[in-house]
């Protein structure tokens, strides 16, 4: 690892068990975006390494850890989260490095993933099969939940461990092989992790891990004929193409796509405590997440008073060093990232909307910087309200009635998160149920747990990941017919 300022950190893929170069003998830099500079150098893998991986994966579950018992994997994913727990504020240090959030974030966040482990570990031996009473005599028919077979990660940069632990912990459990494929921007904790799962002891090739620049590695991996269930998580245009190559091979397939999520403000809210769930929502981060409540929706009649409380927020908002505690937004995550998000300024002013504040890079720091930015006057028609940024940016939507703040809170592809600001009861849980998307938080934001199932409708995914029901999707399902009679049936009828 790094021994001194200037030396980068050299890494190797990690497979059955091994640590490797790409077998091209390719390597690519990884930039931390605070700094500019490269710190770490990582193997830039290709088909050939990705099939390597898959075999190692295969060879695993037709092995060692095919033969463990459930409780003995479970005793392996708790074992694994202690180290995690142990080793959280170094893992948390590398994200940062590799993706410029916050420390206070991504240590926060490797500080929660043993939380993931421990669930899981708990859900290995309690996924129990069951035994159906049927309307044909003479059976016993019981189901089995096996595993699904080698699964195929792929995960974006934003929140690197977290993305992957909601996919590794349920496949583990389940009894599933993994190969991941980090984003290419960040694939330094995903290897360190590598480092742990083989502290805790799993056998070799049960976690193996690729990293590759540009599509290729991702590509390979999504399509691999050998490759059983491919677990995506990254934006809804690569989700497609992933989906496109699983099918190919009748891979399962689990995606957790884009959002462009509505914070909906009524009238009787508490403002100030929606204002700062918004700041939550779309400004932490960087408003590099998922869930980012990118959307403010509000009556029209606090308008005014809860845009002028947000914008004053959001002008104090300290952006800086994502590693000094003080710190409130760090850079964006990468140049794509940072152009990616001033072509959205340009757009907005170009389609008439009001910058109230921000809407620029903050030129003295330099780097990948922006101000936190909230865009007034817009419409549904506009980019910067229909498609997802990625980055801190609110457009404000006003609405007159309930039916007004739905039909705008619904209007767009995406069904990611929502949330409800209101101190009427009936009308939370009225719009609860009305918002089309996966979570909806009434009077919070942007909170996660492993017991509580997240995903998407429509554009924003297929399928959930956390609570009981995850480790479902690292399954399938075998129902065995056991004849009691021992009687001879007519051979030409059904059943
Ligand atoms: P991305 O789609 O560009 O990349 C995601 C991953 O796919 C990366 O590892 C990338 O290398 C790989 N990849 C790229 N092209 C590929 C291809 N053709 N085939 C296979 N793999 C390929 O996304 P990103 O920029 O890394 O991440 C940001 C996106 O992720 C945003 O849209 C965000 O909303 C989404 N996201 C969703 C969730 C969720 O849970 N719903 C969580 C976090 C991020």
């Amino acid at each position: 690892m790094t021994t001194t300022e200037t030396q980068l950190a050299e890494y190797a893929l990690y497979i059955d068990g091994n640590s490797m170069p790409a077998e091209s003998g390719d390597s690519y830099e990884s930039i931390n975006p605070f700094t500019g500079d490269a710190w770490a150098r990582v193997p830039d893998a290709g088909a050939a390494d990705v099939d390597r991986a898959v075999g190692a994966a295969r060879r695993a579950l037709d092995g060692p850890w095919g033969e463990l018992t459930a409780p003995q994997r479970g005793k392996l994913l708790r074992k694994l989260g202690d180290l995690i727990a142990r080793d959280a504020d170094r893992l948390g240090e590398i994200e940062t490095k590799d993706n410029g959030k916050l420390l206070r974030e991504m240590a926060g966040q490797a500080k929660a993933l043993p939380e993931w482990y421990y669930y899981f570990a708990g859900l290995a031996d309690k996924f129990e099969g069951s035994v159906i009473p049927t309307d044909r005599a003479n059976y016993l028919v019981y189901t089995r939940h096996e595993p699904v077979g080698v699964v195929g990660a792929i995960v974006p940069w934003n929140s690197p461990l977290l993305l992957l632990t909601w996919k590794l912990a349920p496949a583990l459990a389940a009894g599933c092989t993994f190969v991941v494929k980090p984003s290419d921007y960040t694939p330094a904790s995903t290897l360190e992790l590598a480092k742990l799962v083989e502290e805790a002891g799993f056998p070799p090739g049960v976690f193996n891990v690729v990293t590759g620049w540009g599509p290729p590695a991702g590509q390979a991996l999504a399509g691999h004929p050998d490759v059983n269930k491919v677990a995506f998580t990254g934006s809804t245009a690569t989700g497609i193409a992933v989906a496109h190559a699983a099918a190919d091979n009748l891979a399962r397939v689990t995606l957790e796509l884009g959002g462009k999520s509505a914070q909906v403000v009524f009238s009787d809210a508490d403002l100030d405590a929606a204002a700062n769930g918004v700041i939550a929502g779309v400004f932490a981060a960087t408003g590099q997440t998922c869930m980012a409540g990118s959307r403010l929706v509000v009556h029209e009649s606090v308008k005014d008073a809860l845009v002028a409380k947000i914008v004053e927020r959001a002008e104090r908002i300290k952006v800086g060093d994502p590693t000094a505690p003080e710190t409130e937004m760090g850079p964006l995550a990468n140049d794509r990232q940072f152009e990616k998000v001033l072509g959205f300024f340009e757009s907005a002013r170009e389609q008439g909307a009001t910058v109230a504040c921000g809407g620029q890079s903050v030129a003295e720091l330099g780097g990948y910087f922006v101000r936190p930015t909230v865009l007034t006057d817009v419409d549904p028609t506009m980019r910067a309200v229909r498609e997802e940024i990625f980055g801190p940016v609110l457009t404000v939507l006003p609405f007159n009635d309930e039916d007004g703040a739905v039909a705008l809170a619904n209007g767009t592809q995406y069904g990611l998160a929502a949330s409800v600001w209101t101190k009427d009861v009936h009308r939370a849980h009225r719009m609860a149920a009305r918002l089309r998307a996966g979570s909806v938080w009434v009077n919070a934001y942007r909170t996660v747990s492993p017991q509580v199932p997240f995903g998407g409708f429509g554009a924003s995914g297929i399928g959930r990941e956390n609570g009981s029901d995850a480790i479902r999707a690292y399954t399938e399902t075998k129902a065995i017919w056991v004849e009691l009679s021992a009687e001879t049936r007519d051979p030409f009828t059904l059943g």
